[in-house]
């Protein structure tokens, strides 16, 4: 028997079963598809930072702790697997092309508030940093604590890391159901068999809130269509993550550019749209104008899970003694995913959280506003 069954082997499942078993527990990790192919695989692996003296909403909080374990957790992982994730501070630029200056002193000031480090920048000064920007860019400023991963290098470094502390890591495995007695969970029913486990914690990303409704518990969690675009250069036309409201540009290092993303509430299908792609192919050309140069690779897109009020749920499951869940991060899971691990660790075992666990509680009050 497994002291801990864990549902979804996306970075928050596998997060939480490289902390859970550091711990010295046996843990089994169960995934219906491949794992790390989901959001997790298709995010941007945008860092943005924080910083937890001042941080004061649950949000803010979550991601600061996030910002401060990311150069540990590399490093161990990299120590661990010799994989390297990718990890790196390149800074970033929040940016508006057009329309009048001072668009973006509301955001300048949530970070200053934040006590988070930012430069302002005028066109000139943009421009210095960053030539190939559109010299109409009417306002930025710069976060030179923002970082970014190679997502998809994280994950298979984490299901290595996972491997270490002999982790049972089971794909290809769709969990339909638990099994009781006696008003305790004592397991999964997959599609093909019963898995017995002391505690079970469902980290299924998208999937959660249906997962969770088919056994009577309400967890409001829905898909958010992501489509991204890839380009490749030799030659890199910028060297800062940038952001435009919700859009961005994603240099890597090996010549590649990311181009994200759009949120689309379509349901569970994960194809990209001739519309979708030619808007982020626009919205490139409007950023860094001599994009259009450069070549296309590939698109993809992925289901982001949203919760109502885009904070995830990280606690047990009221009235149960030992069923958890660990979903709901929306845009925000690959930043916030070794906080969001640790402290559903420490919950679990019952140790000190290292940040106030409860405005992230399963069973808040919430619905779309949508009534979706
Ligand atoms: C286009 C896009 C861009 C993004 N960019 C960023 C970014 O820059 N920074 C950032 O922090 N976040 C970003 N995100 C969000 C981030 O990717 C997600 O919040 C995060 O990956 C969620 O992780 P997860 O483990 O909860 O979900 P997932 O990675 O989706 O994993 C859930 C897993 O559960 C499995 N599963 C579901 N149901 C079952 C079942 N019944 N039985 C067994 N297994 C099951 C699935 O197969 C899946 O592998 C982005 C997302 C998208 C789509």
């Amino acid at each position: 028997m497994a002291d801990v069954v864990i549902i979804g082997g996306g970075v928050i499942g596998l997060t939480a079963a490289y902390e859970l078993a550091g711990e010295g527990l046996a843990v089994e990790v169960l995934d219906q598809v491949q794992f790390g192919r989901e959001a997790s695989w298709a995010g941007a692996g945008l860092l943005p930072p924080g910083n937890l003296s001042h941080a004061k909403t649950p949000g803010a909080k979550l991601r600061a702790a996030s910002h401060k374990l990311w150069p540990r957790l590399t490093a161990e992982l990299r120590e661990a697997t010799g994989i390297d994730n990718g990890y790196v501070n390149c800074g970033g630029i929040e940016m508006r092309v057009g329309g009048p200056k001072g668009q973006l002193d509301d955001l300048a000031q949530s970070w200053r508030d934040e006590g988070v480090e930012i430069e302002e920048l005028d066109t000139d000064s943009a421009l210095e940093l960053e030539p190939n920007l559109n010299p109409e860019t009417v306002s930025a400023f710069r976060l030179p604590e923002k970082c970014q991963v190679r997502n998809p290098r994280h994950v298979k470094a984490l299901v290595a890391a996972c491997a270490t502390r002999n982790v049972n890591l089971s794909a290809g495995t769709r969990v339909v159901g638990f099994t009781s007695s006696n008003g305790k969970y004592t397991g999964v029913r997959t599609t093909q068999e019963t898995i017995q486990a002391g505690q079970i914690l469902v980290c299924a990303g998208a999937w959660t809130g249906k997962l969770m409704a088919s056994v009577g518990f309400q967890v409001p969690v829905r898909p958010v269509r992501g489509q991204m675009v890839l380009m490749s250069t030799n030659a890199l036309p910028v060297r800062h993550l940038l952001g435009y409201g919700s859009r961005y540009l994603v240099p890597r290092p090996d010549g590649r550019i990311l181009v994200g993303s759009t949120e689309e509430w379509v349901g569970f299908h994960k194809q990209n749209t001739a519309g979708g792609v030619a808007e982020l192919l626009r919205f490139a050309a409007t950023l860094v104008p001599s994009l259009v140069n450069v070549g296309f690779e590939q698109c993809w897109s992925g289901l982001r899970p949203e919760s109502a009020d885009h904070l995830p749920y990280l606690g047990s499951v009221g009235g149960t003694e030992n069923l958890f869940v660990a979903a709901g991060h929306f845009r925000s899971g690959l930043q916030m995913s070794p906080a969001s691990a640790l402290l559903i660790r420490q919950t679990m075992l019952g140790q000190e959280p290292m940040i106030p666990i409860e405005p992230y509680a399963v069973g808040r009050s919430g619905s779309f506003s949508d009534g979706g």
